[in-house]
């Protein structure tokens, strides 16, 4: 019928292994193709679409915003960026926000934040950035210099200096990287996505966070993927029970349009100044009214059904036949299946459920409000795919 598979591969840089899918309109947690054929949403554009495909209200502030006023560049007020940083804020208990597009770069003004208060407390040769390996903090070259993992690297060299990669779950290997380095920033993924849906340690994450306060290290949690409920709290450090200097965050924030936030706390709430950073699109009027209507609704009633939702996908898919493990936090969950999990992700797409995959993995991001029944048919669907 269309031609946009053979346009796509004529005209658009070929960076994406994509699904042989023509995706065209949805709504809530179903979407559908080219052909009309209904799919059952487990995969969220990656985590974005945190209420669902045109959810209702959300699509009510856009337009409106949208037919109001859609850009004004930062030389300017406007309502919308100044009521998210106030609601993110009290939500938090954070300080001050910093507002992107991309994860990538709510992770850069991050970056930039924690030097600028390392060289500034310590000494500019304080610049060295601890990350964890099999972390995933963006594609710029900075961030990809952040992300533990060589494969992301390796024909793109050189990269930023100064990012070293510890251990995950090594709380000795953390001590004595800051021990014989001279440290700004600890930054890590309470929950890694990219790397293989792993939550951390409490025990770990704890540490680094005593470390952190006690040699007066920046805190830095990429909430990008783990964050905006996704993991049965508003940001998932909030089950960890620390609390970080910097917040970075991006992907559910809009609920599907492009924004960032870098959250400061009382440490880190002054240290960029005029001129030290800035952005054309960040906090655009559009995107903030819709991350408004997503971030009103992220409550204790919506996190208490994420946490129940995903204790009914871990129930049913902890003994099911073909499944060797199920890992995670909320509605951010990794299956390792006996099957290659390219095959599961291809049988499920058949009958109808999107799913994707993290590393091995076949990784679930459902809608925060996913209905209880068609989350039910999908968990039967993917159990089959499951099968072995
Ligand atoms: C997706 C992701 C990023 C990068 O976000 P972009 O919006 O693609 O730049 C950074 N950190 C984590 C943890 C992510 O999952």
């Amino acid at each position: 019928m269309s031609d946009i598979k053979a346009l796509d591969k004529e005209y658009v840089a070929n960076t994406y292994a994509r699904f042989p899918l023509e995706l065209t309109h949805g709504k809530g947690s179903l979407i559908y193709d080219e052909n009309e054929k209904e799919y059952i949403d487990l995969g969220s554009g990656i985590a974005v679409t945190a209420f669902g495909i045109a959810d209702d209200l959300w699509q009510k502030a856009v337009a409106r915003q949208a037919g109001t006023l859609q850009h004004t560049s930062n030389l300017y007020y406007t309502a919308p960026c100044v009521e998210l940083a106030k609601m993110l804020c009290e939500k938090t208990g954070m300080k001050k926000v910093f507002f992107s597009n991309s994860g990538a770069e709510a992770n850069e003004c991050a970056i930039k934040t924690a030097r600028k208060y390392a060289a500034g407390k310590k000494g500019s040769e304080y610049y060295n950035i601890i990350t964890l390996k099999n972390s995933f903090h963006g594609r710029t070259v900075t961030t990809l210099a952040a992300t533990g993992q060589d494969v992301f690297h390796k024909d793109f060299l050189p990269l930023t200096e100064g990012f070293l990669y510890a251990d995950v779950n090594d709380s000795e290997n953390i001590k004595k990287m800051v021990a014989e380095n001279k440290v700004a920033a600890i930054m890590i993924e309470c929950v890694q996505g990219e790397g293989g849906v792993a939550a951390l340690d409490a025990e770990f994450v704890k540490t680094i966070a005593e470390i952190c306060e006690k040699e007066d290290i920046i805190l830095i949690c990429d909430e990008v993927q783990c964050g905006n409920g996704r993991c049965g709290a508003l940001y998932c450090y909030m089950n960890y029970g620390i609390t970080p200097d910097i917040v970075s965050t991006a992907k559910g924030l809009a609920g599907g349009l492009p924004l960032g936030a870098t959250l400061f706390g009382e440490k880190t709430k002054a240290v960029l100044g005029a001129s030290d950073h800035g952005s054309t699109f960040g906090g655009n009027p559009v995107c903030c009214a819709g991350a408004l209507s997503i971030l009103s609704r992220i409550d204790e009633e919506l996190l208490a059904s994420v946490k129940a939702k995903s204790e009914y996908i871990f129930n049913e898919l902890q003994n099911a036949s073909g499944v060797k493990s199920v890992s995670g936090m909320g509605l951010m969950i990794g299956i390792e299946t006996e099957k290659n999990a390219s095959d599961v992700v291809k049988e499920c797409m058949e009958n109808g459920v999107l799913v994707l995959k993290a590393k091995t993995k076949v990784r679930l991001l459902p809608a925060l409000n996913i209905p209880d029944e068609l989350l039910k048919k999908a968990v039967e669907v993917l159990k089959k795919a499951c099968e072995v």
